[in-house]
């Protein structure tokens, strides 16, 4: 469900002219073709970046950008103007250009060879002011971008473009995402309702409900040899509490935990799901409210989103593309309760059941505990601590003329003494720069309470998520203050506004 981004291509294309001859393009060609055999080497670059043959006129480079449209797999374009492209050439190519787009400048030497610096060197190595030529452009026509600039043996240059190409991976899998929601939203929140239709054209997620009892028809049918299946994995997997364990009094309970998942799993393969939510109100004849299946199936990259949240369901879907193979995880979160201790002020983060296990790296135990909420069966569930580590908390509210992403970064950290009588899994954060400052801020946002919690990728990635999808963005971190903040909502209502046009 996680996909590998191995898959994924970026193609690269390099842009010159007719103009140098022969002996010059053939440089061209090849000191390109070593560009990209330096991205390749890289670890940072989890995706495969695809050298394509040196583009000279306004003709091929619309080709090029129409044949990247149509092709599946790939989920963007790097341009490097090698020597000078005069940039009237790339404006049929920008303007069909769909896929998000990154500008390399940087150039094939580290250092000037002062000594044999003749103008052959310098008819071959122009990019600095050629990609200035072409910034105009794409400046001009307000390409969504990300410019990266610097030697490509630099660890920064590969690091910049291996988090955008994990940007535009999670943006394809968006583009190309199903939901389905069980049930409707919970009654009388506000934050949780949306245009489903306005985010299918933004982001192309496709949101639709079933009813329940869809999945309860699944849960019902699951077989018991499947179950038995099931628990041994469980067993093997998580530290079993003796009630849940196949002698103990409440095994049943995990039986009937184990058929949930089967029945969510058969129901969201089938349909091509790759998230979810569900709606403690509305379970029909589910006797659990889904807990451990939830947890496990986020575990495996899907989205998902409690109380009906569709949109925090597609943005942790978003958060499991970007950070595939990294260590971390991503997870529904919620902002539970806070220590306001002078100097120790924190937030406690957590949810009625649903935090993903990709959270922690120690062996979650799974248990059985009695939920007030949804007047059903005790439901089983992980209950673990999130690692210490830095991190991200993102929440994705929609403004009724547009979406906006808020995202604060954070650290979470070690649990300041043991909850033993918390029956759920928990994250313990300090929120940049400060608590009083990030809640301030979050709360003059209109930032959502259910968050995706992503420790697997930073701030950068939202970043470049944002651009891609040009998807208003709000940041607050340590360099953030309340009256700059609220001076950014102004402005930003102010710019998103015009720049939608009549
Ligand atoms: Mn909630």
């Amino acid at each position: 469900m996680i996909p590998d981004l191995k898959a994924n291509e970026v193609w690269f294309l390099t842009g010159s002219q007719d103009l140098y001859g022969e002996d010059t393009l053939r440089q061209v060609a090849e000191q390109s073709q070593d560009v990209v055999d330096q991205l390749n080497a890289s670890s940072d670059i989890p995706v495969t970046i695809v050298w394509k043959p040196v583009v000279k006129d306004s003709e091929a480079i619309r080709r090029a950008m129409i044949d990247a449209n149509s092709a599946e797999n790939v989920v963007g374009v790097i341009a490097w103007m090698h020597t000078f492209s005069p940039a009237k050439m790339w404006i049929r190519g920008l303007d069909a250009l769909a896929k998000p787009f990154l500008h390399l400048h940087t150039q094939a030497n580290v250092e000037l060879p002062w000594a044999e610096i003749d103008f052959d060197f310098m008819n071959l190595n122009q990019a600095a002011h050629g990609d200035r030529e072409f910034g105009y452009i794409a400046g001009r026509m307000n390409i969504p971008r990300k410019t990266v600039v610097g030697h490509v043996s630099n660890p920064a240059v590969a690091v910049q473009v291996g988090t955008w190409t994990r940007a535009a991976s999670g943006a394809a899998a968006v583009r190309n995402l199903k939901l389905a929601r069980f049930g409707d939203n919970m009654r009388n929140v506000a934050v949780t309702e949306g245009d489903k239709t306005e985010a299918e054209i933004r982001f192309g997620v496709s949101v639709n409900t079933w009813g329940v009892n869809e999945l309860v028809e699944r849960v019902d049918a699951a077989s018991e040899s499947d179950v038995d299946d099931l628990i041994a994995v469980y067993l093997e997997a998580y530290d079993v509490v003796p009630e849940l364990k196949p002698d103990g009094a409440r095994h049943e309970s995990l039986r009937y935990g184990a058929k949930i998942e089967l029945g969510l799993r058969s129901f969201l393969e089938e349909g091509g799901f790759s998230a979810f939510t569900t709606n403690f109100e509305d379970l029909g004849g589910l006797r659990q409210l889904p807990g451990l299946a939830v947890q496990r199936l986020m575990a495996d990259g899907y989205g998902f989103g409690g109380e009906g949240d569709w949109k925090t369901s597609v943005l942790i879907r978003a958060a499991k593309v970007m950070g595939a193979g990294l260590p971390g995880g991503a997870s529904l979160m919620e902002d539970y309760t806070y220590n306001l201790v002078p100097g120790e002020e924190s937030i406690l983060g957590a949810h009625m059941l649903e935090i993903c296990p990709s959270l922690t790296t120690k062996k979650p135990s799974l248990e059985i505990h009695a939920l007030g909420i949804g007047g059903r069966e005790d439901p089983v569930r992980l209950v673990f601590d999130t690692d210490a580590g830095a991190g991200v908390v993102v929440a994705l509210s929609d403004m009724r003329d547009r979406f906006r992403l808020t995202a604060n970064v954070v650290e979470v950290i070690d649990l300041p003494a043991p909850l033993p009588h918390l029956p759920v899994a928990r994250a313990v954060w300090k929120p940049a720069p400060d608590l009083a400052t990030s809640a301030t801020a979050w709360i003059t946002a209109g930032a959502a309470h259910h968050t995706v919690l992503s420790t697997a990728v930073g701030i950068e990635a939202w970043e470049d998520f944002a651009e891609i999808t040009r998807t208003e963005l709000l940041i607050i971190d340590e360099n953030t203050t309340k009256r700059g903040f609220a001076n950014d909502v102004k402005w930003n209502a102010a710019y998103y506004r015009l720049a939608q046009g009549i």
